[in-house]
C-alpha cells in the first residue's frame, strides 16, 4: 500500500493519497475521496519523485467555474464583471422556481422533470418528518416566529435527522408542517446527491477526473482560501468556486443599492485573485462565471393567505396550501374548495394561475402532483406577504416567471461560448467540453 504523500497511479490518473486530509477536506475534495476510497491495489504503481516532477511540468489545464448566486443578466448589464478578462457573455434562461430547482439543473444539465428536484417542501403527509410539529403549534408564536430561533431549530433538526442538504424551516407554521416532506435532504454537491440523474461531479468521479467543489457551508472568505490552496497543488482539472452571498445582499437591499455595487466589486477582486493564482500553477485556465437566476426589485405585496382564509375553507380538511414568496401551490380535498379557491385566485390582479401546459413547458415535475395541483404565480415584483417563506416584505426577490427580464441568469467566460449555450441546463455541456481532454487516458511511464 502506498504511504502518506506518495504519488500513485490509479486507472491512468495520477492522484496523491491524502492521508493528511482533514475531515472537511475529505467532504469537499470529492474526486480525491472517491479515487482514494475506491482504488484497487492491483492498479497502483508508485511514481518516483522524478516521474512526479516530470508529470508536473507538463502543460496543464484548469477549468474554473465561479458560481455567483443571483448574478442575473440584468445585474451584469448594470454592473459589469471583469470585462477585460471575461470578453464573452451570454444571457441564460433559468428554470421556473427557486434555487432548489435551478442549482440541480446547472449541475445535472437537465430540467426539474428529469432530475426530480423542484421545490423544497412538497405535499406528503404520510412521509412527513414534521408530524410531531403539530404539538409545537400550541406554543406562543412570538418565540418561534423569530427567524433566528427557526434557523437554530432547523440546524438542530438537520442534525437529528442526518440531513446533509440545505435545510431551512423558513416561516412555515408548525401546524402546517405535518402535511409536507422536505426534498433537499442530501447534499447534491457531493456525488450521488441528486434523486434521478447524475451531476457533473458524478461524471468526474466516473471518469476519474480530479475536481474540487467548495463547501457551501463555509464563508465566502474560507471558500476562496480553500480553492486557492487546492489550486496551488496543481492536481485538479476543475474547481467549482461557490459564492452565494450576493443573493442575500440583493434580497436585503434590492438591486440598485451601493451595498450591491460594493459586493460585486469585492467579488470581482476575489475572482481575479483566484484566477491570477491559478495562472501561476496552470498553463491554461478557462474561467467561467455562472449564475442560477437573477433578482427583481420588489414593488408591492399581497396578503394572499388572508384572501384564501376568508373563503371559510378548512386547511387540511378542504385544501392544503404552500405559500412560497412568489407563488402559491394548492392541493384539494374536495371539488368545492377547488372551485372557490380557483375563483378567488382569478379575481386577484397581481398574479395568475399557471396552466398545466405552461407548467409542462417549463419542465416542472407534475406526474405525482407532489409539488402542487394548482400553481398561482405572482406578477414580477409583487410578493405574497406574509408567506411560509417569510413574514416581511423584502426589497429583492427571485422566483417569478422565467421569461421576466430580471429572471435570466448569466454565463461569462474568457473562452468563446458556443451558440448552443442558452440555458442554465447548458452549463454542464461547457464543463464536459472543457474536461474532454481528461477522458483520454493519461499514460505514465
Ligand atoms: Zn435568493
Amino acid at each position: 500500500m502506498p504511504r502518506k504523500s506518495q504519488w500513485v497511479k490509479v486507472n491512468f490518473i495520477s492522484i496523491r493519497k491524502r492521508n493528511d486530509m482533514q475531515s472537511s477536506d475529505s467532504l469537499t475534495v470529492n474526486g480525491f475521496r472517491k479515487a482514494v476510497d475506491d482504488f484497487d491495489a492491483e492498479n497502483i504503481s508508485v511514481l518516483s519523485n522524478e516521474q512526479y516532477s516530470a508529470s508536473k511540468s507538463k502543460s496543464k489545464k484548469l477549468a474554473m467555474y465561479v458560481f455567483i448566486d443571483a448574478f442575473g443578466w440584468e445585474i451584469y448589464q448594470k454592473y459589469g464583471f471583469l470585462k477585460d478578462k471575461l470578453r464573452h457573455s451570454r444571457r441564460l434562461e433559468t428554470t421556473f422556481g427557486f434555487s432548489s430547482a435551478a442549482d440541480p439543473s446547472i449541475l445535472t444539465g437537465r430540467y426539474p422533470d428529469e432530475h426530480g428536484h423542484w421545490s423544497s417542501f412538497y405535499y406528503s403527509p404520510e412521509t412527513s418528518p414534521f408530524k410531531w410539529f403539530r404539538y409545537l403549534d400550541l406554543l406562543p408564536s412570538a418565540i418561534f416566529d423569530r427567524w433566528r430561533v427557526r434557523h437554530l431549530l432547523s440546524k438542530l433538526l438537520a442534525k437529528i435527522y442526518g440531513y446533509t442538504g440545505y435545510f431551512e424551516l423558513y416561516s412555515v407554521p408548525f401546524g402546517k408542517l405535518p402535511y409536507f416532506d422536505y426534498l433537499e435532504k442530501y447534499d447534491y454537491f457531493v456525488p450521488k446527491g441528486i434523486l434521478n440523474t447524475d451531476t457533473i461531479f458524478d461524471w468526474c468521479v466516473e471518469n476519474n477526473i480530479n475536481y474540487y467543489c467548495s463547501n457551501w457551508r463555509d464563508s465566502e472568505e474560507s471558500i476562496i482560501k480553500a480553492n486557492m490552496k487546492i489550486i496551488q497543488q496543481g492536481e485538479i482539472k476543475m474547481n467549482y468556486l461557490y459564492l452565494p452571498k450576493l443573493d442575500g445582499v440583493m434580497h436585503n437591499y434590492g438591486t440598485n443599492h451601493l451595498q450591491v455595487e460594493e459586493k460585486i466589486k469585492w467579488l470581482e477582486g476575489q475572482v481575479e485573485k483566484v484566477y491570477e493564482h491559478a495562472c501561476e500553477y496552470y498553463d491554461d485556465v478557462s474561467l467561467y462565471v455562472i449564475s442560477d437566476h437573477g433578482m427583481a426589485d420588489v414593488t408591492g405585496s399581497v396578503d394572499l393567505i388572508q384572501e384564501i382564509e376568508q373563503l371559510g375553507l378548512k386547511f387540511g380538511q378542504d385544501y392544503i396550501a404552500m405559500y412560497d414568496s412568489t407563488m402559491a401551490r394548492f392541493w384539494f380535498k374536495n371539488s368545492k374548495s377547488k372551485l372557490l379557491i380557483s375563483q378567488k385566485l382569478r379575481s386577484i390582479k397581481s398574479g395568475e394561475i399557471v396552466s398545466k401546459e405552461e407548467l409542462q413547458r417549463m419542465r416542472v415535475p407534475q406526474s405525482d402532483k407532489k409539488f402542487g395541483e394548482l400553481f398561482f404565480l405572482m406578477t414580477p415584483g409583487i410578493l405574497i406577504n406574509p408567506s411560509f417563506m417569510g413574514l416581511q416584505v423584502i426589497p429583492g426577490m427571485h422566483g417569478f416567471h422565467p421569461e421576466d427580464k430580471d429572471s435570466f441568469a448569466t454565463i461569462l467566460s474568457n473562452r468563446e461560448i458556443d451558440e448552443n449555450i442558452n440555458s442554465i441546463t447548458d452549463i454542464r455541456k461547457t464543463m464536459e467540453f472543457e474536461l474532454a481532454d481528461c477522458l483520454v487516458p493519461e499514460r505514465l511511464q
